[in-house]
């Protein structure tokens, strides 16, 4: 046995691992079902090939792996990653380590964990983002398992991290499913990063009625400011692409239905079962379902029509660009600060003492959301490490102030012209709910009282009551 490190599945993900790990000094046996792929990635590893064991048997395969065994297991999420599983488990010793690097729901994660846990192997549930060249190049990696798993797996997948100004992008977060849970929120609050963007989007094409090219020069710009980020900077590409089908830019001929695969509802559902507030995640999540009714809302457009209101009226046009950038960085704060917020919960929860500063380190560079903002946010959690929630640290209670105008104007100048902007709107509600001492729920709970005898605590301490709700009106008694 030579190889420090297996790989199982070698499809987009798998084979760019395994090429990465096989770069930076590895030696790596690698596998997948069927034995075609093998061969042929094999045959396209060019100079990587001296450090690359191909293996066409799982007896082959594990053989080739030094003890105690790490395997990467990079296939498609669900049942076959259970059933491979039981594929590889006669053929391991005690102390390998099974280490499932798709995307995992976390319960699935903690299931397989606990399945293992009398067998004497163990098991990683790995998140790991940057899509195809980021596995290929550095992703960002985020751990969960036993301590001694990682210590294990430490040194390979360090060689493999992308880099944020040299520091790796990789960190063992805490047992069983913390590492997959993470990846889970990483990709929730992707979903509402993106959305916020296609809003902005949408104000400039639909309001300000500009060209995909005049959009590409704003994002260009703002990609040079404080929303410098991976997602700002392919939004301005992709605007600016053609399509080589005809001649409109390529963003003007595609569909308007967005997929999902499940990681921003899961997001959803779990902070839900907190009772964690991620309204970000959930105007993005349900913006996506929304955009895959094409056929309904084509319908609805005949029977309804567009809003029928004036012409978007903007005033200074640089001034309303400035206002977009601000109000973009603005709703941007609300959904990292819920989603930290909902791991906060998660970390209480499931027990994992999540290291909020060293995941938004671990997410600086390699993830899809990667940004300057998130090194910003690094700080935040480590000057400030018992606040409550981002928004209340300083420096981000700082920005809150400085951006919530600008949000404050771009989206009621939307709602006017008609545009929707739920994403945006849901974090001004957010800000505006959770900044004031004194809300309305005081008329749910009297509600609640009258119709089911829920009982209501008071403002002045004195003992919780129900009722009485029949002993005359407040006007009669005066
Ligand atoms: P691909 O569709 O490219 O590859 C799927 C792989 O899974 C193939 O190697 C396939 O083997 C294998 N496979 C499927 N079913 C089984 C089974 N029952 N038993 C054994 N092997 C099986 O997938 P990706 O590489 O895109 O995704 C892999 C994982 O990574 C998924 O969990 C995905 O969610 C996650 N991921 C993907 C990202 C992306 O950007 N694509 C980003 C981050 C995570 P065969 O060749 O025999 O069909």
């Amino acid at each position: 046995a030579q190889a420090e490190i297996g790989l199982i599945g070698l499809g987009v993900m798998g084979s760019n691992l395994a090429l990465n790990i096989a770069e930076k000094g590895n030696t790596i046996a690698v596998f997948n079902r069927t034995v075609e792929r093998t061969r042929e990635f094999y045959e396209e590893a060019g100079d990587l090939k001296d450090r690359i064991i191909p293996c066409e048997t799982i007896e082959e395969f594990v053989a080739a792996i030094k003890p105690p065994r790490p395997i990467i297991i990079m296939i498609k999420a669900g049942e076959a990653v259970d059933q491979q599983m039981e594929i590889l488990k006669p053929h391991l010793e005690a102390h390998d380590i099974m280490i499932d690097a798709g995307n995992a729901n976390f319960r699935d994660t903690m299931r397989r964990f606990d399945t293992l846990k009398d067998s004497g192997l163990t098991f990683i549930g790995m998140g790991v983002s940057g899509g195809e060249e980021g596995a290929r190049h550095g992703p960002s990696i985020m751990v969960g398992g036993l301590e001694e798993s990682w210590t294990r797996v430490e040194k390979v997948l360090t060689s493999i991290a992308a880099r944020y100004e040299g520091d790796p992008c990789v960190a063992w977060l805490g047992e069983n499913g913390a590492g997959h849970f993470v990846k889970t929120i990483h990709n929730g609050i992707e979903y509402a990063d993106m959305q916020m963007i296609a809003e902005i989007y949408g104000i400039l094409r639909d309001g300000l009625k500009m060209s995909a090219t005049e959009i590409a020069e704003v994002f260009a710009t703002w990609n040079k400011g404080r929303l410098n980020s991976f997602l700002i900077e392919i939004s301005e590409i992709v605007l600016r692409a053609g399509d080589q089908l005809g001649s409109e830019p390529l963003v003007d001929v595609i569909l308007d239905k967005a997929g999902q695969k499940g990681t921003g509802k899961w997001s959803v559902i779990e902070a839900q079962n907190m009772g964690v507030p991620a309204t970000g995640i959930e105007a993005a999540v349900a913006a996506r379902s929304l955009s895959s009714m094409k056929t309904e809302r084509e319908a609805a457009e005949k029977i309804l029509g567009l809003p029928d209101v004036p012409p978007l009226s903007i005033g200074d046009k640089a001034a309303f660009l400035a206002d977009l950038e601000n109000a973009l960085l603005a709703a941007k704060i609300g959904a990292y600060a819920q989603g930290f917020a909902v791991m906060a919960a998660a970390s209480r929860e499931f027990g994992w003492n999540l290291p909020m500063p060293t995941i938004a380190r671990i997410w600086r560079a390699g993830c899809i959301i990667r940004s300057q903002f998130l090194d910003e946010i690094t700080k935040a959690f480590t000057e400030s490490p018992d606040a409550a929630n981002l928004i209340v640290t300083p420096a981000f209670a700082a920005m809150v102030k400085e951006t919530d105008g600008p949000l404050r104007r771009v989206v009621s100048t939307a709602v006017l012209g008609g545009l929707p902007v739920p994403a945006l709107a849901s974090a001004l509600g957010y800000f505006d709910s959770y900044r004031r001492a004194r809300g309305t729920a005081n008329m749910i709970q009297a509600q609640r009282d009258y119709f089911g005898a829920h009982g209501y605590d008071r403002t002045d301490g004195k003992d919780s009551h129900h009722g009485p709700w029949g002993s005359g009106l407040v006007a009669e008694r005066s």
